[in-house]
């Protein structure tokens, strides 16, 4: 498939982008929209061509672009780097699914076919063809070949250190595109703040601020100062102490009585200074105190960013009470979902706490 012919399936991507709804999503409603866009390529291009990496850079780009700024085209840089958004969320990604690598997984099956000697008539042909009997994994081919069997041969090279005895290393034998998928992604650390973030409880808009917060990507005047861009540096609210997210969100005196509203509010109180740590080893006794916490946590955050954004661009700050009363609306909407009440029922703190 030459780059000509992808010609149609980026314009059907940027057409998606471009549309109406696309452009007044939150970032979470982006990344939906960016995840089915390629599992939509994944799905039906990938399995059937082998696309060209230019077309493949090209649409990561458009994906990215649209991730971070809302338009197909650059106009913001992205807040972090996006082999880290193709991450595993509990190493600190997104969960996109890389197009370059779900490619060479999705050219891993025909090596398998070849390794585990399928029953096909096009492995039949390549045998008798190209390999000859020589060892397959030691197999070189000839700069006479084509550009699609070298392909094959070079995703080969990548995938040999998968098979022992010719067998692939995992699944019981049988290699999956899935598969092929995750044995390629390097190892990563998990991250600490990975269960109180992507908690399913959380609401999907506080995850995607929470998520940049927890990996310090959230534009404080500490990091506009560091790529240059001139500031006071004061915190935008208090204007007593440096502006960064650990005095953002923790320690500011509008933050902290944000905090202590919650605790009221939740009749519980947490600790701020290693927050994630104590959240992933807390045994709670009941999932629903847990989930509502992880949610109120996250959501609060949000709104403490929120009320600095406003006060940057409209000079006006909201109410600690204010984003409490809108943070309750939200967790009330949320656990009132059909999914969710049963479990809410079943507990009288929840009830009391959610007016259920
Ligand atoms: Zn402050």
């Amino acid at each position: 498939m030459a780059i000509g012919d992808c010609t149609r399936l980026v314009e059907k991507i940027i057409s998606r982008i471009r549309s109406w709804g696309a452009r007044s999503l939150s970032y979470a409603g982006r990344l939906i929209l960016v995840q089915s866009v390629l599992s939509q390529l994944h799905s039906y291009w990938t399995r059937i061509f082998i696309i060209p990496l230019t077309v493949i850079d090209r649409v990561e780009r458009i994906c990215r672009n649209y991730l971070w700024s809302g338009s197909d085209l650059y106009l913001r840089a992205p807040a972090v780097a996006w082999e880290k958004v193709c991450r595993e969320k509990k190493c600190g990604g997104l969960g996109v699914v890389s197009c370059r690598e779900w490619n060479i997984a999705m050219l891993g099956k025909y090596v398998w076919w070849i390794a585990a000697k399928a029953d096909h008539l096009w492995i039949r042909w390549v045998n008798h063809i190209y390999i000859k009997n020589q060892p397959w994994m030691d197999y070189k081919p000839t700069t006479t070949t084509s550009w699609t069997w070298r392909k094959i041969c070079h995703v080969k090279d990548q995938f040999k250190d998968g098979y022992v005895g010719g067998n692939w290393c995992r699944n019981q034998g049988r290699y999956t595109v899935a598969d092929g998928y995750s044995w390629l992604q390097p190892e990563a650390p998990k991250v600490t703040w990975y269960p109180l973030i992507w908690n399913a409880s959380v609401v999907p808009k506080h995850a995607y601020i929470g998520w940049l917060a927890m990996q310090g990507r959230l534009l404080t005047k500490d990091r506009l100062g560091s790529f240059g861009i001139q500031n006071d540096g004061q915190c935008e609210i208090c204007q007593a102490h440096l502006e960064n997210h650990t005095h953002m969100l923790y320690l500011c005196c509008y933050s902290q009585h944000c905090w202590s509203l919650l605790w009221e509010w939740l009749d519980y109180k947490f600790p701020l200074i290693g927050l994630c740590d104590w959240f992933r080893r807390w045994r709670c006794k009941t999932l629903i105190k847990k989930q509502i916490i992880a949610a109120a946590i996250v959501g609060l955050i949000y709104h403490i960013w929120f009320a600095r954004n406003i006060c940057r661009l409209e000079a006006r700050l909201q109410a600690p009470w204010a984003i409490l009363k809108q943070l309750k609306v939200e967790l009330q909407a949320r656990f009132q979902r059909p999914s969710k009440i049963e479990l809410v029922q079943k507990s009288v703190w929840a009830c009391q706490l959610l007016a259920v």
